[in-house]
């Protein structure tokens, strides 16, 4: 128990936990509607190859944007989702919407959708996946679908038909966040990544003297290169963290250096400038949403 007023404290943080119980609970419900009210937005975000600056692809990330609160991060309610079982029918309009934009831009860039383990464990994905690729017409290998190490631990999830199934369609699949979750290399040996996505807890720091996220990066890079899998260092901000990347062969580069993630529209703007290179400009591009 804490010194003196520790049954304040105790008082002070049980309401505090309460609060953040009906918090979760309210956000929860309004997102039961968040579909149907067409609150919900992709941004896309650059993948960048980062020896010429050339734009090569781009991961769709969903917005909520709350009647009342503004927008809610996907950190925040993409949890909710996946304990609510809202995750499916979100988790599909990305999927839809995502194919249907990207199909319409000019140039063959990539799409990397977001899978969560829940999506990704249900006997009908392969299925959905086709279905989106058919209405949006799509080339399959467009499509990237990224999944976390967690899609091992979720029942049903991880399985060699899964894999099969997707790969026969002809997508690619990025494992994300490599690194920062149960972990075990043996998943490497038989699953059919394309690329390893590199988190950005071990770029951020990476640059600091001494940093063991600089000895991890190298591994990861020739661990990729091994198994003839692309690399991308996920929330690169700085000059120091960019050259950094490249100087340890991080093939692809994705973070506010380049852009923050943007709506549709503003993409597709830039894509009609003809712009398919971004030049690094730092941290001073990062715009708060
Ligand atoms: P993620 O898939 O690892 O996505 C990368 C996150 O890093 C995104 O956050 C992106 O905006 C952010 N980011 C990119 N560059 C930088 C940078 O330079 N600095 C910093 N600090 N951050 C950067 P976002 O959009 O908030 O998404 C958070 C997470 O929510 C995603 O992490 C992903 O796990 C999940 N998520 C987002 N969209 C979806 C979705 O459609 N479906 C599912 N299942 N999950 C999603
Ligand atoms: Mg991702
Ligand atoms: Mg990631
Ligand atoms: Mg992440």
């Amino acid at each position: 128990a804490a010194k003196g007023g520790g049954r304040g404290r105790f008082r002070f943080f049980s309401a505090d936990l309460l609060k953040a119980a009906a918090d979760r609970r309210l956000l929860e419900e309004d997102l039961h509607d968040a579909l149907q009210r067409d609150e919900l937005e992709i941004h896309y975000q650059p993948v960048v190859r980062a020896e010429d600056n050339h734009v090569v692809g781009v991961e769709a990330l969903v917005r909520w944007n709350h009647p009342e609160h503004g927008p809610v991060s996907p950190a925040r309610f993409i949890p909710i989702a996946e304990e609510s079982n809202l995750i499916k029918g979100i988790g599909e309009w990305v999927l839809r919407r995502a194919c249907e934009e990207v199909s319409a831009w000019p140039g063959g860039l990539r799409v990397a959708v977001n899978v969560s383990p829940v999506q990704f464990a249900d006997d009908g994905f392969p299925a959905l996946v086709a279905s989106a690729l058919a209405n949006s017409g799509l080339e399959p290998e467009r499509l990237e679908l990224e999944i976390t190490e967690s899609v091992f631990l979720q029942e049903g999830g991880a399985t060699n038909e899964r894999f099969k199934a997707l790969k026969g369609l002809g997508v690619r699949l990025a494992l994300d966040d490599f690194g920062t979750g149960y972990s075990s290399l043996g998943y490497l040996k038989t699953a059919p990544f394309d690329k390893i996505k590199i988190d950005q807890s071990f770029v951020r720091g990476a640059t600091e003297a001494g940093s063991r996220n600089r000895a991890i990066i190298a591994a990861i890079v020739a661990l990729a290169q091994a198994l003839e899998m692309d690399t991308t260092a996920e929330g690169v901000e700085s000059f120091d963290q960019f050259d950094l990347m490249k100087s340890l062969n991080v093939t692809l580069v994705q973070g506010y250096i380049y852009s923050q993630p943007i709506p549709n529209a503003e993409f597709v703007a830039k894509l009609n400038e003809g712009n398919w290179t971004i030049e690094p400009s730092g941290p001073a591009f990062q715009r708060h949403d």
